[in-house]
């Protein structure tokens, strides 16, 4: 039989998670083997006169059996055939001994023997013998039919949800994975998602909650989206409990930020390649991003030109920025004009993923343009709860949908992209992680690795505030009116004061002369947050976040239980270290000296907060216990490092250590935190992991310049 010419992929998982099949003669055994080996596809759709089915490969050719022997119609299944060979003598037996009473009773019939004959009552009992010992023996087989055809079917599903790659978590990297590994025809991924689809009726405008910039608050104030997680109570923090939104929808993270797009400084990626994250320095990181990225304002040697991820700059041109930007010079700050380019240190107009008004997530940027391909799955409302191994190879995941359990297995890879929180919880509940945490709960340890959940790193920030003394902030905006204005204009043309997440100045400074790269970073916005934005406004203010980039302080997380819907124990340990606390202090003091200057004359009110009771560092210390908030960016739970350092969780190549066809990649592996926000960075690990995922050599700029103050000596 001529080889058949591998062709697309007949089969493909519609959003509704079920398995459809595109090629309509397509036989039932290429249905089950297709998944395996494409070069083995049917092609009855293209060959009308053969029967479908036909490519079912001929019985094995061995001696015809025995006359009377059982037999299992058509199954061509080696251990099928010998199990009914042992049933095949029994029935050998029983049809021999019926076709002899058979015949002893046609010959009574010929010589006319009376029913009533003793002989006759004989061959009645013999008879009802035969025939229940027939029956049970039949009822048997059938027995073992049913248990064969179970198993057929079992072995049939395992196959039909079986793919190349699986990826959990279809968040800021797990939809950077799903459109790369995907663009290569040949390579089949299921792409399992907890949370819903981020579109409604397949439109954006439904969704008005994930995609105007300007509603990002409305997901941190309920569970839809958002995992709503919680810290331990902070014993450096007031004995605060600390709020963490995250994303639970296609985009993760991505659908629920704000928008703010910073890469971080060249030295964060130079440092990580010091941590044992070989490969991952500025050289090798710099085309990954560059990779990903389109900019508004066009290609160069730090901005990219051709990649999916839509970035832009801040439309309204708000006074309150410009007076931002005029007061941090007069402070003796630098202007930079691209503070993800050659120099970062200074201030500047912010990049944002917002592409034609529209929030522009991992979603939108890398999924949807994927969704078509028939080599992708996408599920939504999908929880993955374990990972499944044989010995130490991850052959699949277990996932629970629609109340029901179910399993999906990898040929190749499972690729965990849950973020930094569900990532590490997975492989604990999988029995990854450190064998006596695991044992406690009773789950079977897999590999002992003690750095699953341990390094978890996150940027706190403070917001300090001013009343405005013109009714020009987003204070008018709140009201129900202007609301209305704002939103059906939105919804019309996708312009206006919806169009932005209104964070569009912002920049970083050194906190101390000494420190080579920025270490405070601020975001100004035209409006007062109060608790993450889930109580209004109720005057005119102005406030900026502000918070060090490179805390020293640092925690971890566990599992609360065994069940994978109980959230995992975090314990960020906030403000443990002592710099971290004087570090913010200096972020106060140089934030009240920024907006002392003479640009903010025309519109400072009173501070609201700290306040102007708020002086002595002991106050001002009380003050950021009391008020400082998580910036949204845990990481590092699954470090990225050598596998002889003891803390690693992943190799440079992105595999978790110790066992096989297993993989990291998200939020997670970064070695130590970025200076700077982390959704861009997170994008670019899954670009980079992709192509090491393909096999694909690194893509490397070398020596490309990076901004280095003039002098250390001084604070700016
Ligand atoms: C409110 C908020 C504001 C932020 N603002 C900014 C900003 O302005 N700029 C910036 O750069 N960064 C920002 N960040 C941080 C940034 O968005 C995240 O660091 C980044 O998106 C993390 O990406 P990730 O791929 O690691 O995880 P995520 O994007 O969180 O993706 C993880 C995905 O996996 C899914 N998942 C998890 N576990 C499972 C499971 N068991 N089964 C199935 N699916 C699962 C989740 O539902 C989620 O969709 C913000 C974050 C938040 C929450």
């Amino acid at each position: 039989m001529p080889a058949r010419t591998p062709r697309s992929y007949p089969f493909q998982y519609n959003l509704r998670g079920r398995v459809r099949r595109t090629s309509p003669r397509s036989c039932s055994y290429c249905f089950e083997s297709a998944l395996n080996s494409p070069d083995r596809l049917c092609t009855t759709a293209e060959e009308p006169d053969v029967p479908a089915d036909s490519c079912r490969p001929p019985p094995p050719q061995t001696a015809p059996p025995a006359r009377g022997r059982g037999r299992v119609t058509g199954s061509g299944f080696g251990p099928a055939r010998l199990r009914c060979r042992n049933y095949g003598k029994t029935l050998d037996f029983f049809l021999n001994s019926a076709r002899a009473v058979l015949l002893v009773k046609m010959s009574y019939l010929i010589n006319g023997v009376k029913h009533c004959s003793p002989m006759n009552q004989m061959h009645k009992v013999t008879g009802a013998l035969f025939k229940a010992c027939l029956l049970r023996n039949t009822w048997r087989i059938k027995e073992q039919q049913l248990k064969i055809s179970r198993a057929l079917s079992q072995l049939s599903s395992e196959k039909a949800n079986s793919y190349n790659y699986v990826i959990v978590g279809a968040g800021s990297a797990g939809c950077v994975l799903a459109n790369r590994l995907t663009e290569d025809p040949h390579s089949t991924v299921l792409l399992l998602e907890a949370g819903p689809k981020d579109t409604l009726l397949g439109s954006k405008r439904l969704l008005w909650k994930i995609h105007m910039p300007a509603a990002l608050t409305y997901n941190l104030c309920d569970e839809k989206y958002n995992w709503y997680y919680h810290t331990t109570s902070q014993k450096h923090m007031d004995n605060r409990i600390m709020y963490w939104p995250r994303g639970r929808v296609w985009g993760g993270s991505s659908s629920l930020n704000a928008m703010v797009y910073i890469r971080g400084h060249a030295e964060d990626y130079n440092r990580w390649s010091r941590e044992g994250a070989i490969g991952w320095d500025y050289d090798h990181c710099l085309p990954y991003f560059k990779k990903a990225q389109t900019h508004e304002l066009g290609s160069d040697q730090y901005r990219g030109g051709k990649g999916p991820l839509y970035v832009s700059r801040g439309k309204t041109n708000h006074p309150l920025h410009q007076a931002f930007l005029d007061a941090t010079q007069q402070a003796g700050y630098p202007f930079t004009d691209d503070m993800n380019g050659y120099q970062q240190e200074g201030f500047g107009w912010m990049d944002m993923t917002i592409h034609q008004g529209k929030r522009w997530s991992t979603a939108s940027a890398y999924l949807h343009p994927a969704l078509s391909r028939p080599n992708l799955s996408v599920t939504e409302k999908t929880l993955v709860t374990k990972i499944l191994f044989q010995g130490t190879k991850s052959i699949g995941v277990e996932y629970v949908k629609n109340g029901q359990t179910e399993k999906a297995f990898a040929s190749k890879e499972v690729i965990l992209s849950g973020g930094a929180i569900n990532s590490p919880q997975l492989l604990m509940l999988s029995g990854i992680g450190n064998a006596d945490d695991l044992k406690k709960l009773g789950i079977p340890v897999v590999c002992h690795l003690p750095g699953v959940g341990q390094n978890l790193q996150d940027h706190l920030e403070v917001y300090v505030q001013h009343k405005c003394t013109k009714p020009i902030t987003l204070y008018s905006a709140q009201k129900p009116v202007n609301m209305a204005r704002i939103g059906l204009e939105w919804l019309w043309k996708f312009t206006g004061e919806g169009a932005t997440a209104h964070l569009e100045s912002g920049g970083f400074i050194r906190s101390q002369p000494g420190v080579p790269h920025p270490d405070i970073q601020f975001h100004f916005l035209p409006s007062q947050v109060i608790d993450h934005g889930r109580v209004a406004s109720t005057m005119e203010a102005y406030q900026v976040h502000v918070g060090p980039m490179r805390s020293a302080s640092v925690g971890w997380l566990k599992l609360k239980s065994a069940d994978p819907k109980d959230h995992p124990i975090i314990e960020p340990n906030y403000m443990s270290a002592e710099r971290d606390i004087w570090e913010f202090r200096q972020c106060v003091k140089l934030t009240r000296e920024i907006f002392a200057q003479k640009a903010f004359e025309k519109f400072r009110g009173p501070e609201i907060q700290p306040g102007n009771n708020v002086q002595s560092d002991k106050e001002i210390d009380a003050f950021i216990r009391q008020k400082t908030d998580s910036a949204y960016h845990p990481s590092c739970t699954c470090k990225m490092g050598q596998p002889s350092d003891g803390t690693a969780v992943v190799d440079p190549q992105t595999k978790v250590i110790g066992v096989e066809n297993l993989r990291v990649v998200d939020a997670s592996i970064m070695p130590s935190i970025v200076s700077g926000n982390l959704n861009a960075p997170t994008i670019m690990i899954a670009e980079k992991a992709a192509d090491i995922i393909k096999g694909l050599p690194s893509l490397q700029e070398k020596n490309v310049p990076v901004y280095k103050p003039k002098t250390l000596e001084t604070q700016r």
